[in-house]
């Protein structure tokens, strides 16, 4: 696992990193070591989400996000946007590819992996697909996750 991703699941709700450690320790032994996985994000500050609500509205560009401050579960880092390193070197978005030539594409084993473990595929969204992303189920709401009071790091109190 590369510092990124052990760096970035350290930032990710308390509760949930252990478990994430864990999901991306199994995918990367399902992919047998040419794709390993790389979270891009895991915990995005309320500043940072204000920023990429504001491209393709107040900002140039295309919009990236419906998400303002708050409504994000990466807000309250129970979420996580991740890439595949191909032989530690370069970046893949790739849903299709089947790196490790077992007949199944690489991004799909890793979908297959989050699911069984209890987090949702931004990939499955009807609207808006969120290829790089996958969110725990049982906070995927931030309309709840917003009510709940926050701990001294600002993480909420489950
Ligand atoms: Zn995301």
């Amino acid at each position: 696992m590369d510092r990124y991703t052990k760096n970035r699941i350290q930032k990710l709700h308390p509760s949930v990193r252990e478990e994430v450690m864990s999901i991306i320790k199994e995918c990367n032994t399902a992919l047998t070591g040419k794709a390993k996985i790389r979270i891009t994000q895991g915990l995005r500050t309320d500043q940072e989400q204000n920023n990429l609500y504001a491209i393709g509205r107040t900002k140039p560009g295309k919009k990236v996000t419906h998400a303002k401050a708050g409504q994000s579960i990466h807000n309250y880092g129970f979420a996580v946007d991740i890439c595949l390193l191909i032989d530690n070197k370069q970046v893949s978005w790739d849903t299709l590819k089947d790196w490790d030539n077992d007949k199944v594409a690489d991004w799909y084993e890793c979908v297959k992996i989050f699911a069984k473990n209890g987090w949702n595929w931004g990939g499955n969204w009807k609207t808006f697909k969120d290829i790089p992303h996958f969110e725990k189920k049982d906070y995927n709401n931030w309309r709840k996750l917003s009510k709940l009071k926050k701990d001294k790091n600002d993480y909420v109190i489950l």
